[in-house]
C-alpha cells in the first residue's frame, strides 16, 4: 500500500480499503488467503515522520493442528501503528508493516475451535473418551459398595 506523502493533507488522511494478500507465500505452509487485506486507517505527517494508525485485518485458511481440518480464521490488528522517519522518497510503502503485522498475529499453534466457532473433532474424541473411562470408574466404585 504505497501513500504519496503530497496526498496527505496537514490534517491527516483516512484511508480504508482493500490490498493484495501480503503473506501469499505461506500457501506452501498451509496458509492460504481467502480475501484481500482489509485496511481502514489514518494517516498523517508531522515533525519530519510519518505516523500511521488504525485497522487491518486478513482472512486466512488455516489448518488445525489437532484434527488436521482447514478452517478460516481472520487475523485482526485492532490497532495497528507505524510511525517512521521521512528522509527523501515521497512515496511511502506501508505494505512491509502490515505484512509483519499481520505475521506477529498468525496463531503459531492454529485450533479450530479457537474462535468459538468450531467444534474439533480431535477434541470431541478426547472428551469422549473420558466420559467412557468416568462412567467404568463408577461402575468400579459400585461393585465395592456392593462387597
Ligand atoms: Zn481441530
Amino acid at each position: 500500500m504505497k501513500v504519496h506523502l503530497k496526498q496527505i493533507p496537514s490534517e491527516g488522511l483516512h484511508l480504508e480499503g482493500e490490498e493484495d494478500c501480503p503473506i501469499q507465500e505461506l500457501e506452501a505452509e498451509g496458509i492460504r488467503c481467502i480475501a484481500p487485506l482489509q485496511y481502514d486507517i489514518d494517516l498523517g505527517v508531522s515533525g519530519g515522520g510519518l505516523w500511521a494508525n488504525g485497522f487491518i485485518s486478513q482472512r486466512v485458511e488455516l489448518r488445525c493442528v489437532s484434527c488436521l481440518e482447514k478452517f478460516v480464521h481472520e487475523v485482526r490488528v485492532p490497532a495497528f501503528t507505524v510511525h517512521m522517519e521521512l528522509h527523501g522518497p515521497e512515496m511511502v510503502d506501508l505494505t512491509p508493516f502490515m505484512r509483519e503485522e499481520i505475521l506477529l498475529n498468525l496463531p503459531a499453534h492454529p485450533h479450530c475451535d479457537r474462535d468459538g466457532g468450531g467444534i474439533c473433532k480431535a477434541k470431541q474424541v478426547a472428551t469422549r473418551e473420558q466420559g467412557t473411562r468416568r462412567k467404568s470408574d463408577w461402575s468400579a466404585l459400585d461393585k465395592l459398595k456392593l462387597k
